[in-house]
């Protein structure tokens, strides 16, 4: 019967979106009960949002030890097929990441640095527009892009609506791939995903709530100190401000208006 209802729900969404054209049209016409209700980009409290020290990430122990801390605080699995790979904070090259910055006379060794991305918890998140269900949506007390993986029927909308490529869908069971201790049991309490749903960086919101930063954050700074700054950008006295406000930073794609809140230190 669920599958029935999931099916039927699928085709329906398919045939609206193909009424509604190509899938840039989607980002902008496909709008979500959260809007209506104006949770989309309505971040009326803080918005937390975090610093990348490039300098300091061209060390691979940094991009290393934050990488890792999120596979262990989520039970991200291990996946080596790119096609199939799940991804909250990984590395690309600075050319992929920041198209809009590169021209003919950088050198070829500035174009493929690896730089350290993950969602860019947007000010107007295009991925909360075309969900159908509202299994994402950005938090209002706290501009956090959250995802509720029951509530993803896996049309996986969301991902084509991304500019920054920061979604995962899971194409099989991803538990058999999540790291275990040697009793079997997995590294953390988070709970896992099954097949057939899409996910993405939380921005931790799990340690936040205990007043806790990140887990990437908190490692890559036992790494190398200053790597990565995470705070609230609308407090003019956090730390995450005054950086902003006093040293040059970039972030992604900024013509696209998204508004995202992952900046890099140059
Ligand atoms: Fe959504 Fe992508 Fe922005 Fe994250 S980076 S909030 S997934 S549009």
């Amino acid at each position: 019967m669920e599958k029935k209802s999931r099916r039927e729900f699928l085709r329906e969404s398919a045939a609206a979106a193909l009424g509604l054209g190509a899938a840039l049209p989607m980002v902008t016409s496909a709008c979500s009960g959260a809007e209506a209700q104006g949770q989309v980009g309505a971040a009326t409290g803080s918005q937390w949002g975090m610093i990348i020290d490039m300098e300091k990430a061209k060390d691979p122990a940094v991009r290393e030890a934050c990488t890792e801390a999120c596979r262990r605080e989520h039970n991200i699995p291990r996946i080596d097929d790119p096609k199939e790979r799940i991804r909250w904070i990984w590395e690309e090259e600075y050319q992929h990441v920041f198209p809009d910055q590169v021209h003919d006379h950088m050198p070829e060794a500035v174009k493929t640095e690896p730089v350290i991305v993950l969602c860019n918890h947007c000010t107007n998140p295009p991925c909360v527009r075309v969900c159908p269900t509202q299994a994402t949506w950005k938090r209002e007390s706290d501009g956090i892009v959250m995802m509720d993986m029951h509530r993803c029927i896996g049309c996986r909308y969301c991902m084509a609506a991304c500019p920054y490529g920061s979604r995962s869908f899971n194409w099989r069971d991803p538990r058999p791939f999540v790291d275990t201790d040697y009793e079997g049991n997995f590294l953390s309490e988070y709970p896992t995903r099954t097949r057939g749903v899409v996910e993405k960086c939380n921005f931790c919101a799990e340690r936040i709530r205990e007043g806790l930063d990140p887990a990437c954050v908190e490692a890559a700074n036992q790494v190398a100190e200053g790597a990565m700054i995470f705070g609230d950008v609308t407090d003019p006295n956090s730390e995450i401000s005054r950086v902003l406000q006093s040293q040059a930073t970039m972030s992604r794609r900024v013509s696209l208006g998204t508004g995202p809140n992952v900046f890099y230190l140059v």
